[in-house]
């Protein structure tokens, strides 16, 4: 997580005199040095602006810097906004306008024009963020004392979002084969995901895979083997399934490694050459950070390993996931979520390690049966996301979920599995993501926030519907007609 930091741009001007704008400076160190305690990614004190020259000088300093992943700006002062806007035009990187002030309390018998000169953020911050209005950039405007843990909880959020917008702009996915045959909503314009999102998205031969895998050692796959005995219950006899699923993911990740992916997607029906679909070959990638898309999905991939990085510790609960199946029963409305082999164990309920378990597996290419990781999600909030392909445009869809203790052990089905709950009910959130257009796989994540997914898809430029505890199929289907006119007005 060292690897981003973020940007403390602090506006003023000449106006006040050197000793304000000591003040000022010195402040605006002990605030970016004090908050960094309390963030996920360092804030780094970087300049009180006064000029256009400064301003554009330090926004062309955060495009060129990889290690910047945002800026965030202040006002302690009134900063004229005429010269932020050359810097804030051409800036490329997330932005946070954090709309605070030093002193928490007006100090009653302290105050006088010198203390309101000097502590006048409310009247700088407008004109501030007038600016950014006027100019229509994507912005996250927070408002709070600095020491709030509630405020520095909101920016420390945004902060992984803007993480996001970095490893999205970075992202490579690998893919083995092509999507499964006729699936429509696995399909996507590759040029405008590059365009609008960064990821370079594209395809390896099946066969170049074997190779890999043929040459893998067996003093590899040992080493990988401890790894699997130490995190996982080995629950079958079946060694050598085991050890072919460790061949397949060392293979899989000296080829995505050697090309800088941290992605990939493979298909059932194209395993030519191969003896199993990986399953807990994928598993474990992902449990690693990959992303992994089935049968093609290389936008649910990608999706994956950027909701990994966004979460906690850089490689958080998040998982490729597929609704499947229903409960129906009144007041017992659950989504059955699963996948054929491949969900990643981080979210695993922490009370049972995984098992590993081989098991027949009927659709595809198989010629021996797969070993895979079976386990059941743990409880909690969470939300599931699905990238769609709308031609012309991307739109990212949102519902917060309620995951459960699934309500009943299903000993024969052998796969890992999720149980929830989703909002504002089974039926009407079903209505609302079928009326969207919401994809069967989905990224389901425990600490990623649906707010976190509004910011960026904001920062990204794409669309977001959210579907939450106050959504209604008629509010939805008004808000999808507008976004369609409006986004095709953007295009122009
Ligand atoms: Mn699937």
């Amino acid at each position: 997580m060292s690897k981003y930091e973020f940007w403390f741009v602090v506006g003023s001007q000449f106006l006040y005199g050197p000793e304000v704008l000591e003040t000022v400076e010195a402040r605006a160190r002990e605030m970016a040095a004090e908050m960094s305690k309390h963030l996920p990614y360092p804030l780094v004190y970087k300049v009180t602006a006064k000029t256009n020259k400064e301003i554009a000088d330090v926004a062309k300093e955060a495009n060129y810097d990889d290690a910047c992943a945002g800026v965030i700006t202040w006002c302690h002062t009134f900063s004229p906004s005429k010269m932020w806007i050359n810097g804030l035009a051409s800036l490329q990187k997330p932005y946070c306008h954090f709309a605070t002030q030093y002193n928490k309390q007006i100090p009653n018998d302290e105050i006088d024009m010198d203390f309101m000169n000097l502590n006048q953020a409310a009247h700088g911050d407008r004109e501030h963020g007038f600016i950014a209005a006027r100019l229509r950039m994507p912005r996250k405007v927070i408002a709070g004392y600095w020491k709030d843990e509630k405020v520095l909880g909101r920016i420390g959020s945004w902060m992984k979002a803007a993480v996001g917008v970095a490893v999205s702009r970075g992202m490579k996915v690998m893919r083995f084969g092509d999507n499964m045959r006729e699936v429509a909503v696995t399909e996507g314009d590759k040029v405008e995901v590059q365009t609008k999102l960064g990821w370079q998205v594209n395809t390896w031969a099946v066969g170049d895979l074997v190779k890999e895998m043929n040459a893998v050692t067996e003093a590899e796959i040992d080493e990988l083997m401890k790894v699997y005995e130490a995190s996982y219950d080995i629950a079958t006899d079946n060694t050598a399934a085991i050890r072919y699923q460790a061949r397949e993911e060392i293979a899989i990740k000296k080829m995505m490694d050697a090309e800088g992916c941290k992605a990939f997607s493979n298909t059932f029906q194209d395993l030519y050459g191969m003896e199993q679909l990986p399953g807990l070959a994928s598993q474990h990638l992902m449990a690693q950070g990959y992303g992994y898309g089935g049968e093609g999905d290389w936008k649910v991939s990608a999706m994956t390993a950027i909701l990994k990085a966004m979460g906690e510790g850089g490689n958080g609960a998040s998982a490729f996931m597929e609704d499947y199946t229903y409960h129906l029963v009144e007041g017992q409305e659950y989504s059955l979520g699963a996948h054929m082999l491949e969900v990643c164990p981080s979210v695993a309920a922490k009370d049972k390690k995984p098992r590993i378990e081989t098991h027949h597996l009927g659709i595809g290419m198989n010629e021996k049966d797969p070993a895979r990781l079976v386990f059941e999600g743990k409880a909690g909030p969470a939300i599931v996301v699905s990238l769609i392909d709308m031609g012309g445009r991307l739109r990212l869809i949102c519902q917060d979920i309620e995951a459960v203790k699934p309500i009943m052990p299903m000993p024969n089905l052998p796969v890992a599995r999720v149980m929830w709950r989703a909002e504002p009910s089974l039926t009407t959130g079903v209505e609302c993501w079928i009326t969207a257009g919401g994809a069967h796989h989905t990224v389901l994540s425990y600490d990623v926030t649906a707010e976190q997914m509004k910011d960026w898809a904001n920062m990204m430029g794409i669309e977001f519907v959210h579907i939450g505890k106050d959504t209604t199929v008629e509010s939805l289907e008004k808000e999808l007609f507008w976004n369609d006119i409006a986004w095709k007005l953007k295009a122009i």
